[in-house]
């Protein structure tokens, strides 16, 4: 029998030595099926099936020879896997098992022991299976690892110029490069190699052009890997081009008036630009809608794709506004690729969220934009969030408007050490609060670390760690990391565990001053929710200093804002008596309509300062609570939060969240329906009702001790609420009625004359 013409020199010398006959060599081709779909079958080596078939080993020589060029070790895959910790039972059943089913070697490993096949040693035999196809068949097999970008971009050339990406796909193949060789050849890397058909049509594309075909094999997973990766590349492609003609219409932005009726974008503003940025619509679109939200000082911007239109809004001081008319819905994919490029996102990807970030400069600034984008019904959601650095520069002076709450907070975060929490619902200004605090701190004699997920603002003179998701750097375990640190003041990003929480408790009991954000909607709350995280009650009542409590409420534009009196019954759904005083002053905003705004904007009526919004800025309200010895037995007791915060209202005069606000109301700094929308609840305003009912209880019982050490003012003020508390008994009493005493155990509690 001759050999056939196929086999390769290797196999050739085997049966020119005597060692192995033709029919033998072919049943070892048959074990060793040339395609790149079987390449994940690796684990029977080449000697294995020559000595299995032959009945004879290998003599050494032969060996030799087999593996002269090699750097691979010549020590079977199985003593590999023996080294590994793999018994040599276990690899017999795998290495049948694979015979039986045709199913790769590791997954058999892995269901016989249970154990996972290790990464290097599945690599390796890969490594060993592509040198043995070589050494069977002449052809070498294509390694992802040496496939880089140069590699990458050879073969789009190729599938651009020579053959077809039809082609490609049909027979599973790719052209990997083009030799200097004279004829040249061009490297196909082909699944199946042995596709006759396959090599017909690519020898009908390459003979007429004096080029040969060179025959490579890849295997199927990498042929999907690569071929997949140029269909999104072009993809991208086609959609750049998309975008150049969508912004090559100007006709288009010209119509959309608003853009050019934008007000003048300011020069600062022009940092705002890609590196070589051309002056395509789209990027003006883009680097406007971000430079008017800057120059506004908005917090968000959300770009919305709708059934017809694209909308953008800023959410500013809190709140929701159309920032421009309703864009063409047509511009709403160049507007999120354009996004996308500008936060390194990829493009392509339209079906999964994404985030990333754009750095930019702005007035002399560094602003980072954080881009969250969601596929949504109509197209995608894109939001950025402006992560300005000017928020960590406010003094706390600045922030807190009550003198007697500054000064709680101030002694406060001048403890040498102690635990303080600081909580309330996202977005409610508490980081800037935390910031503010350490700002207060951070002086050379103090050493200040953070752990924080992310870290958003980057603190001069502050040692900030980042969490990771592994379990070696959670909060917890970098907690215990800083404690080594020598610090003086920890702060934790956020108490979200058990194991935080414990170990910020200890924290503080050793000696740091310690402070943590806590998600919960007021003081007492917060307290409950470290309970809750299975904080021990005792150690909390001894480490707590204090919990800050806060919410922002828009301040209302001076400059517009409508003066008004209210009637008693506005007044009174908010717990608020006024009698004794005579006729209240509050405000109003002039908050126009957009439909208003325009007219207001054409016959220059328009207010300068809030551009009819009504509004300016924020102010925040804030519920303090010092944790004095009343509250600490309290707390170590395990009272509910309900107990707290009663006791803290009557015991420590702590000023609720809806006091302050209403303070700040009658202050003119904001508005009834800015503290109604922010603090105001049906369940907080019972909440309140009842701590006033119980203050004025206690009172009323030991008038002497109480009211003894009260000035005249604070007199005054107590029995405005007691009536005020009177009157609102009653209408409380009434709408439970009306009700028909559906309220629960609440409305069998006596009326508390
Ligand atoms: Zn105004």
């Amino acid at each position: 029998m001759s050999v056939p013409s196929y086999f390769s020199p290797v196999a050739k010398i085997l049966i020119e030595s005597g060692y192995i006959n033709v029919k033998q060599m072919q049943r070892v081709f048959a074990q060793f099926p040339v395609t790149g779909e079987s390449l994940a079958q690796g684990g029977l080596s080449l000697v294995e099936v020559l000595e299995s078939i032959t009945g004879q080993p290998l003599p050494e020589h032969l060996r030799h020879h087999l593996w002269r060029n090699l750097s691979y070790s010549s020590s079977s895959f199985a003593e590999e896997l023996i080294q590994s910790g793999f018994t040599r039972d276990q690899i017999q059943q795998a290495l049948a098992a694979t015979r039986r089913s045709g199913r790769p070697l590791s997954e058999m490993i892995e269901s016989i022991t249970g154990h996972p096949f290790p990464d290097d040693l599945l690599r390796q035999s890969q490594q060993q299976w592509f040198f043995e196809i070589q050494v069977l068949y002449g052809i070498k097999t294509l390694d992802p690892e040496k496939f880089d970008s140069t590699t990458f971009s050879q073969t789009q050339e190729l599938i651009e110029t020579l053959i077809p990406i039809d082609i490609c796909r049909r027979y599973r193949l790719l052209p990997v490069k083009k030799t200097k060789t004279k004829p040249p050849s061009v490297v196909i890397a082909m699944v199946n190699p042995e596709n006759l058909d396959a090599e017909d049509d690519l020898n009908w594309i390459l003979r007429p052009r004096g080029m040969t075909l060179q025959r490579m094999l890849i295997a199927q997973e990498n042929y999907q890997q690569i071929i997949g990766k140029y269909l999104d590349e072009k993809l991208a492609r086609q959609k750049q081009i998309e975008i150049e003609k969508a912004v090559d219409v100007k006709q288009d932005l010209k119509n959309i008036s608003s853009i050019d009726a934008l007000p003048n974008v300011p020069k600062e503003a022009e940092e705002i630009n890609l590196k070589g940025a051309d002056d395509a619509p789209v990027i003006n679109l883009v680097n406007k809608i971000l430079a008017k939200a800057l120059q506004e000082g908005v917090s968000d911007i959300h770009i919305e794709p709708q059934e017809n239109d694209l909308r953008v809004r800023f959410r500013k001081d809190g709140v929701l506004h159309q920032a421009f008319d309703l864009l063409p819905k047509r511009m709403a994919p160049v507007v999120s690729a354009r996004l996308k490029i500008m936060a390194e996102l990829d493009m392509t990807e339209r079906r999964l969220p994404q985030n990333g970030k754009i750095r930019r400069m702005y007035r002399g600034y560094r602003v980072d934009f954080r881009v969250s984008t969601l596929p949504s019904r109509f197209g995608e959601t894109i939001v950025l969030r402006i992560l300005d650095y000017g928020h960590t520069q406010i003094s706390l002076d600045n922030l807190i408007t009550n003198q007697e709450t500054l000064n709680i907070v101030k002694e406060m975060a001048h403890r040498p050490f102690g635990l303080i929490l600081v909580a309330g619902p996202t977005g409610c200004g508490k980081s800037t609060t935390l910031y503010s605090i350490l700002r207060e701190q951070n002086e050379v004699g103090v050493k200040i670390c953070t752990v924080e997920d992310p870290i958003e603002y980057t603190l001069p003179g502050i040692t900030q760690v980042q969490v990771l998701r592994e379990k070696t750097r959670d909060f917890a375990s970098i907690l215990q990391a800083l404690l080594l640190q020598d610090p003086d003041i920890i702060v934790v990003g956020e108490t979200r565990d058990k194991e935080t929480a414990k170990t910020a408790i200890e924290a503080s009991l050793r000696g740091y001053l310690v402070l943590t954000v806590l998600h919960a909607n007021d003081t007492a709350g917060a307290i409950a929710r470290l309970s809750e995280m299975g904080a021990e009650s005792y150690l909390t009542a001894c480490a707590l200093l204090g919990v800050i409590c806060q919410r922002l409420l828009r301040r209302i534009c001076v400059n517009c804002r409508i003066p008004y009196h209210p009637s008693v019954r506005e007044l009174t759904r908010f717990g608020w008596s006024t009698s004794g005083e005579g006729e209240v002053t509050l405000y109003k905003a002039n908050a126009l309509q957009p439909e208003e705004i325009q007219k207001a904007r054409i016959t220059g009526t328009l207010c300068p300062r809030c551009n009819g919004i009504g509004y300016k800025g924020r102010v925040a309200a804030y519920e303090v609570m010092c944790t004095g010895e009343h509250l600490q037995t309290l707390i170590s007791e395990g009272a509910s939060a309900e107990q707290i915060k009663e006791a803290a209202v009557v015991h420590e005069g702590m000023k609720t969240l809806l006091f302050y606000s209403l303070e700040l109301v009658r202050e003119g700094y904001t508005t009834l329906a800015e503290v109604e929308r922010v603090v105001y609840t049906d369940s907080g305003l019972e909440l309140e009702l009842k701590a006033k009912r119980q203050s004025t209880l206690t009172h009323s019982s030991s008038p002497a001790t109480d009211v003894k050490n009260l000035s005249t003012n604070q007199l005054l003020r107590l029995q405005q609420l007691e009536k005020q508390f009177e009157e609102l008994t009653h209408e409380f009493q009434l709408l439970k009625q009306e009700l028909g005493n559906g309220l629960g155990e609440e409305s069998r509690t006596p009326p508390a004359d």
